[in-house]
């Protein structure tokens, strides 16, 4: 290990204890969790990079855009010792950089390397597959519909590899409308949080006005994305209320609440901490349905669970709809300079140093 390197406390974010009211409603308590929720393997990589990267070089480390959207886990960074910027200009010439799960363009890398930075692409490699993609059609002179929020990082990133063949479309309405040069030579492609369903809909209205669109090689929306939506479809359609929890700027946490309202849940409400919890959502609610977006640490999840049984809610039930396993191993630079100091960088959160199932040079 490098002797400059401090190994940093881990410093943690208070969370408050909350207590709510054990008010009667017809019917037993209960709560349904949801499963899979939490952490998926992109997340967990960029986290763990970060973490290892602080680790490794010292503190500051810094990181481009939040690492991934979920405002707990990047106080918890930031008390570390990582600085979290909007733009590569930002950092100072020569220091440690890390890109964010959601992925940056071509021009962002080309800036950095001009400062001649450090840098650390954490992007999870189900983005990079979509960046190969677009790349890939771009070349062939396609043009790409890039189904997205236009200003989220992620689609950001994805456009900046197809260039000028990417236009944007925002939702199925936007299919109705959009101009392409050539309906014969057109590709659809989308970022990976995106609700299935709306992404569906804005496919087969776009297939309507271009019978010749063409598929992604496959499935742009993560298995995460798919799996949590699955499980919170199963949840919702027996539950009177749906706690999901995540961040505002989290795709896959806005979407995992519209999923829970489109299939049954009367009620659904995202929060970042238990204490969001209104005392007036719980009233006539039997079951409560619980999930969590993918950037989201199990730890909050588990207060939401703990503030729900002092309310009454003590009998709690998993909902599963899929396993999942899969893991990626640490950003190659991290990789080599752990293994340059012996540390040992083959794995993630926990030494997942053996078993690691790495995807990220298959796709
Ligand atoms: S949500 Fe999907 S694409 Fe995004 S980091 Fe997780 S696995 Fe990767």
């Amino acid at each position: 290990m490098n002797e400059s390197v401090v190994s940093l406390p881990m410093p943690r974010i208070a969370r408050p204890t909350v207590v709510l009211e054990d008010r009667p409603v017809a019917g037993d308590k209960r709560v349904l969790l949801a499963a899979p929720r939490g952490y998926c393997a992109g997340v967990d990589r960029a986290v763990v990079a970060v973490d290892k990267a602080l680790e490794r070089y010292g503190a500051p480390v810094y990181v481009r855009k939040q690492i991934v959207h979920n405002k707990h886990v990047v106080s918890e960074l930031e008390q570390r010792g990582a600085i979290f910027v909007d733009e590569v200009d930002e950092v100072p010439e020569g220091a440690h950089l890390v890109f964010s799960a959601h992925g940056v363009s071509p021009m962002v890398k080309e800036a950095a390397a001009e400062r001649q930075l450090q840098t650390i692409d954490a992007t999870c490699p189900l983005v990079t597959k979509v960046h190969r993609e677009a790349s890939r059609f771009s070349k062939q002179g396609r043009q790409i519909l890039l189904i997205g929020h236009d200003g989220h990082e992620e689609v950001e990133g994805t456009a900046g590899h197809g260039g000028d063949r990417v236009t944007i479309v925002n939702n199925p309405d936007e299919a109705d409308t959009v101009v392409v040069d050539d309906p014969d030579n057109v590709v659809w492609l989308s970022q990976t949080t995106l609700s299935v369903d709306e992404t569906m809909e804005t496919v087969n209205r776009l297939r309507t006005r271009f019978p010749n669109l063409q598929n992604p090689p496959s499935d742009d929306i993560c298995y995460a994305t798919q799996n949590r939506q699955v499980a919170i479809k199963k949840v919702a359609a027996e539950a009177d209320l749906v706690i999901v929890v995540g961040s505002a700027n989290s795709s896959n946490s806005v979407r995992l609440v519209e999923v829970a309202l489109d299939h049954g849940a009367k009620a659904a409400y995202r929060i970042d901490y238990a204490d969001e919890i209104q005392q007036e959502w719980l009233d006539g609610v039997a079951t409560v349905g619980v999930t969590s977006g993918a950037s989201v640490p199990e730890v909050l999840v588990q207060d939401v669970v703990e503030a729900l049984a002092t309310a009454g809610y003590r009998d709690v039930a998993e909902v599963e709809t899929a396993v999942e396993d899969l893991m990626f191993s640490l950003p190659k630079e991290l990789r080599r300079d752990l293994a340059d100091c012996d540390t040992g960088g083959a794995g993630g959160r926990g030494g997942r140093g053996q078993g690691v199932r790495d995807k990220s040079s298959g796709i």
